[in-house]
């Protein structure tokens, strides 16, 4: 890779040589030419590229395809015209986007210093250790770091406050792997950990900012670090499982107590993926002791609900299935593999079901709802899988790319390791579990037409999804809307620009009930919506400038008292009747990450929501004043349809026949159990107990036939 890029930089070298001796006599700055250089910006690597002309820069492109769209990424444009401008590095930058502004112009002297011919003189680093602070994934609060340099080399990278770890396990991920890396390759060129994006990114720009302070330049700290390139066969698996997260890992277990040799992928540097985040499933008449005493919903009924609901039987034995053995199958995996739970929640879709979900222990022994830490439960369970057969087998950090397919039949999963490697495993069955494609933009815009926020993990990709189609499989109402359970503004504060209360007072005027709100053709949202149905996952809360004032001398009123989020709440809080005085600070930072619209006139504010004026003014009944819409947006928990499969939860073809040998569990299936144009079956915990009914029936057939073959 190295070689690579030098060749690419010298061709560009003796391109622009050869462009200056034909061109006579022409002198001056630059050797004409494009020249690129790169640095570290807010959520990855920004590339800026110049074309310059003897004297100027004649155009600039700027690639930060990881930055923020609202912030950063808005900023890229900004930028262009800064540069375009100035003709040099001298440039104000966008405020708001500071990482982002700092990367570019980073980037721009490298690229500038080629197209002077200036040998770029590597800035020495002055040896000590710096301190940093940035933001990553959470949502409450920002990481600082101690970066120590030794000999003007990266020594150390230590964390010394870090709110990650509240929203997830997976960030634990980034901090095991990024620092070794980046101490081992000396570069912020080092791969992001794949499922930990934000956290991995944090980490480098600690690292970056250290570089700076201790007199260096950040864009001479992006070596490239080389992959290794060789192809590696593993063979005779019965079974090979793509994906271990909840589904993946349940039908591992499953296949692997079959007496299946099993191999499983996973591409995380964690096993249990969003399974491990979770409450926890629905479950109907278990006869474990942790649910001794409960009253569970009657099967007959949630059967019937069921299929009223779906308004079809197609599925109807796969549904039965679900209903009347969710019970035995998660015992199943409490008896034999360890699995915890403890209480039961309550469905969100019938009062008499009052007792239909259940929660997994976490590992300090409480039910939390959202975060850490679960992943043990999975961990255990492949422990305890793996050892069933000494072949079986799985890896981290692997990414399945394709199936092997031979003759129209699948062979096999071609994957590549983080490292480069590529791997062919060889398998009488796979089985699909790679947690549907909430983190394919494309998918998602051509299965529901929008991109909605979401807390999932865009890990998921639909990779799963894809393979089942390469190999002649369909899909099942892959359109079903995501599951969205959570509220909030769209672009969390994840700085400082707000103190956490300041947040929690933004987020309420989002989150409140019993304000106007208007949908996003300007019409009354219907209250009686559960965010589950809200129209394009989006609504606007609207305030007059009359009520604002109001909320600045007296406070909030009462009906703010519960608006707060359960899920993605910042640490702060508020009382009710106390006076804002700080609102319009509130406001104008809402406004600056695009959560806040501010409009002198209802025409204005029609325009800005891009509705017609005369149905928002029928809205807000006429009252033509400065209004304040503050945006409230549906965060998504992920995808629900996927491939279409029988009861064996093999992938079936468009005319329903089964692919002997492939199969899909999981959010890759969970079409089956859903319609479309409705939300997904609002049960509650219908997905996890997906994982443990599709995860079993998938794990036995799949070893079933491998162990024929
Ligand atoms: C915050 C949150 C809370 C939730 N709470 C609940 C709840 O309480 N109850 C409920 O029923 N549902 C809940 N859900 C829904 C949840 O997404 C599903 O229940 C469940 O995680 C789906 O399991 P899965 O096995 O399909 O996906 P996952 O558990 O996400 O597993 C998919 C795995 O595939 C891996 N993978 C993806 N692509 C590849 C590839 N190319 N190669 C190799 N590996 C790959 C991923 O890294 C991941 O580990 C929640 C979702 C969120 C976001």
């Amino acid at each position: 890779m190295k070689k690579l890029l030098g060749l690419v930089m010298s061709l560009a070298m003796v391109l622009s040589l050869g462009a200056c001796s034909s061109s006579t006599e022409e002198t001056g700055t630059y050797t004409p030419g494009t020249y690129t250089g790169e640095a570290q910006g807010y959520g990855g690597t920004v590339t800026v590229t110049i074309t310059t002309d003897a004297n100027q820069i004649t155009e600039v492109t700027i690639e930060g395809p990881d930055e923020t769209p609202t912030v950063g990424g808005a900023a890229l444009e900004e930028l262009i015209n800064q540069i375009m401008e100035a003709q040099s590095t001298e440039i104000d930058g966008v405020s708001g986007a500071t990482m982002t502004s700092n990367a570019v112009m980073s980037a721009l002297e490298s690229a500038l210093n080629q197209a002077k011919g200036v040998e770029e003189e590597i800035a020495a680093l002055t040896d000590g250790t710096y301190s940093a602070t940035t933001t990553g994934y959470s949502w409450t609060g920002m990481i600082s770091g101690d970066v120590t340099i030794t000999d003007g080399k990266i020594a150390d990278i230590t964390i010394t406050e870090e709110h990650e770890s509240e929203t997830g396990e997976i960030a634990q991920t980034a901090f095991d792997n990024m620092i070794p890396r980046i101490i081992e390759n000396q570069s912020l060129a080092t791969d992001v950990v794949t499922g930990a994006t934000s956290t991995s990114n944090a980490i480098k720009d600690l690292v970056s900012q250290a570089i700076e302070q201790a007199g260096g330049k950040p864009s001479q700290w992006m070596t490239p670090v080389e992959k290794k390139t060789d192809t590696v066969t593993l063979e005779g698996y019965d079974v090979i499982v793509v994906g271990l997260g909840g589904s993946g890992i349940l039908s591992y277990a499953a296949a692997a107590e079959s007496g299946a040799t099993v191999f499983g992928i996973e591409k995380a540097a964690k096993l249990g993926g969003q399974s491990a985040t979770t409450t926890g499933p629905m479950v109907i008449n278990s006869s474990a002791p942790a649910f001794e005493g409960v009253t569970f919903a009657n099967p007959d009924d949630v059967y019937q609900t069921w299929i009223e609901y779906v308004e079809s039987e197609e599925k109807a034995d796969i549904i039965h299935e679900a209903v009347y053995n969710s019970g035995a199958y998660l015992d199943y995996y409490i008896n034999n593999f360890g699995f915890e739970f403890e209480g039961m929640i309550m469905s969100f879709a019938k009062p008499e079901w009052s007792q239909f979900w259940t929660r997994y222990v976490g590992e300090d022994g409480t039910t939390n709802i959202f975060g850490p830490n679960k992943t043990y439960q999975f961990d255990r369970a492949m422990e305890t899988a793996k050892a069933m057969n000494e072949k079986n087998d799985y890896m981290l950090e692997l990414t399945a790319e394709e199936l092997i397919m031979e003759d129209g039949a699948v062979k096999g999963v071609r994957a590549v390791s983080y490292d480069g490697t590529t791997y062919e495993i060889y398998g009488d069955s796979v089985i699909l579990a790679t947690g549907g494609y909430i983190g394919d933009a494309e998918m998602v815009e051509e299965y529901w037409g929008a991109m909605p926020n979401t807390v999932a993990a865009t890990i998921n990709d639909g990779a799963g999804i894809k393979m089942g189609l390469a190999a002649g499989g369909t899909t099942y109402m892959i359109g079903v809307d995501p599951m969205i359970h959570i509220l909030q503004i769209p672009n969390m504060i994840k700085n400082n620009d707000l103190t956490a209360d300041q947040k929690a007072i933004l987020s309420a005027l989002a989150l409140v009930k019993g304000q106007t709100s208007v949908t996003v053709d300007g019409e009354a949202l219907d209250p009686t919506l559960s965010e589950a149905m809200i129209p394009d996952y989006k609504y606007y809360v609207v305030y007059s400038e009359d009520e604002i004032n109001s909320f600045k001398e007296n406070g909030l009123p009462e009906n703010f008292a519960t608006a707060t989020s359960m899920f993605m709440g910042q640490g702060g809080s508020f009382e009710v009747g106390t006076p804002v005085s700080d609102i319009d600070t509130i406001l104008e930072v809402g406004m600056e990450y695009n959560n806040v619209l501010k409009a002198d006139s209802i025409a204005d504010l029609a325009e800005q929501i891009g509705c017609d004026e005369a149905t928002l003014s029928a809205t807000l009944g006429g009252n033509d004043t400065t209004y304040y819409a503050v945006i409230c947006q549906g965060y998504t928990y992920g995808t629900v349809g996927g491939l279409d499969v029988d009861i064996n939860m093999n992938v079936l073809t468009e005319d329903g026949t089964p692919i002997e040998n492939l199969y899909a569990v999981g959010t890759d299936s969970m079409g089956v159990e859903n319609i479309e144009g409705k939300p997904y079956t609002p049960w509650g915990g219908q997905a996890q107990s997906w994982t443990f009914v599709s995860g079993y029936l998938g794990g036995k057939a799949a070893a079933e036939y491998g162990l024929s073959k």
